[in-house]
């Protein structure tokens, strides 16, 4: 058992060790954002705290964070649960299945991962029973591989305006992953493409998640609006469970 001094000592490191990892990424995003010509206000950070214990997201939120992501609802849900006395957004980032979309619709303020219809209307009808908005992201596949989740190019315009009618989803434009094995710029700039053919038909539409640690200046190059951090912020995570 730690003693209440060590205990405090190990929250004091963590703290300081979340403190830089913090100011190393937002210099990053400020620099990328300069290199592009953008102003650093036009991007927002979600720390991906995945594997990470809701003690990590309380001290995220005294360093200032207000957006926090997860990628699995089992872990998602009690952590939001913890954390409920922060003003946190919840974003909601990984493979979604539609039997989660209750309990999704529960905290998640942004869904980075919708990808098709039959999961619009569960996540519309369950935020419905709960008073509850939602924005949604469309996920789209660059690379059409269907293990990895997101809608092809193709099908997007029609997911796009089923969002748009359903009561309790707010389209919130587009979100991708760099598929392994393509240069990240590739990949971010067909985004962007997808990305302003989407806004053609919903001009509301502006949002473009991309962006990880590894690859958050070629997203902003290309017109990320939220990066999603994970490991440069946290560190390497725990192996999974
Ligand atoms: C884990 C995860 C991230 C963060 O990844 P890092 O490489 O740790 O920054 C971003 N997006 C999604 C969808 C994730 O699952």
């Amino acid at each position: 058992m730690d003693t209440p001094d060590s205990a405090t000592a190990t929250t004091a490191r963590r703290r300081a060790e979340l403190a830089a990892n913090l100011a190393d990424v937002r210099a990053r995003i400020t620099a990328a954002c300069t290199a592009a010509g953008r102003s650093p206000e036009d991007v927002t950070l979600v720390v991906v705290t995945k594997t990470h214990p809701a003690s990590d997201v309380r001290l995220l939120a005294e360093l200032g964070v207000r957006d926090v992501g997860e990628n699995r609802d089992q872990e998602a849900a009690p952590k939001a649960a913890a954390t409920e006395d922060l003003d946190l957004r919840w974003h909601y980032v990984g493979q979604l299945q539609t039997n989660k979309a209750k309990s999704v619709a529960g905290y998640a303020d942004v869904v980075h991962s919708l990808d098709r219809i039959r999961l619009a209307h569960a996540l519309s009808v369950a935020a419905e029973r709960q008073q509850r908005s939602i924005t949604a992201l469309l996920q789209v596949s660059l690379d059409e591989d269907p293990a990895r989740g997101g809608v092809s190019a193709t099908d997007l315009a029609e997911l796009a305006d089923a969002v748009a009618e359903a009561p309790r989803l707010t389209l919130g434009g587009v979100m991708a992953v760099a598929p392994l094995g393509v240069e990240p710029a590739r990949a971010f700039a067909r985004l962007r493409e997808i990305a302003t053919r989407l806004r053609e038909a919903h001009p509301a539409a502006n949002m473009v998640s991309a962006g990880m640690s590894n690859d958050l200046e070629a997203a902003i190059e290309a017109g990320a609006t939220h990066v999603r951090i994970g490991t440069a912020v946290l560190g390497v995570r725990p192996s999974l469970r």
